[in-house]
């Protein structure tokens, strides 16, 4: 892990993720991401039997990977299904009360813990996803500048902006291509 990607990982844990117990309408457990047969068959299934459950429109909230409109977005081959909860507006089975059901199972997906900060050093990118509100407020502006002043790009993954600071203040603009 290299400074920035510490940094970010502090900043989920202490301030980003406790927060999500707080009122928050847990928009996170109601995005699509891709799941290995393991992680479907956790969270969607009764009494050991796998389901496949359709939204209030009549949406299923599962999918095969490969029908997702970006293809396969992990190019994991192992992840052979994908969650449709944003087409089904609906939200994860295991989304109870405000919690994750799972929470501390090791199946969990990784994007869950993951979100909604992602940082790469490898490719110096910092993604964010700003539909968590929790991560436009106060502490983002130190954490996004000090990822910036490192050579990082930050970008807003829900708009499609890249952000960039000026006079001590967010901005969001185009993604320039580089
Ligand atoms: S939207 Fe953000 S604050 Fe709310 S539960 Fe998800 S990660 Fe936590
Ligand atoms: S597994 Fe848990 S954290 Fe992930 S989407 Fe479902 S309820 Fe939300």
């Amino acid at each position: 892990m290299d400074e920035i990607e510490k940094i970010i990982s502090l900043w989920k844990s202490n301030i980003l993720n406790p927060s999500c117990l707080k009122s928050c309408d847990h928009l996170c457990c109601s995005k699509d991401f891709s799941l290995t047969e393991e992680q479907a068959r956790l969270i969607f299934s009764i009494d050991g039997k796998m389901y496949f459950p359709s939204g209030k429109n009549g949406q299923p909230l599962l999918g095969n990977n490969d029908d997702a409109q970006d293809g396969n977005p992990e190019g994991d081959q192992d992840m052979i299904f994908r969650t449709r909860f944003s087409i089904a507006e609906e939200y994860c089975p295991m989304h109870k009360e405000g919690r994750c059901g799972i929470y501390d199972n090791p199946l969990r997906p990784k994007i869950c813990s993951d979100f909604p900060v992602f940082a790469d050093a490898g490719i110096r990118l910092v993604v964010y996803d700003s539909s968590c509100s929790r991560t436009e407020r106060g502490s983002a502006l130190a954490v996004f500048s000090e990822a910036i002043r490192q050579g990082y790009r930050v970008i807003d993954c829900a708009e499609d902006m890249e952000i960039t600071i000026k006079d001590g203040r967010m901005h969001k603009g185009i993604i320039e291509k580089k």
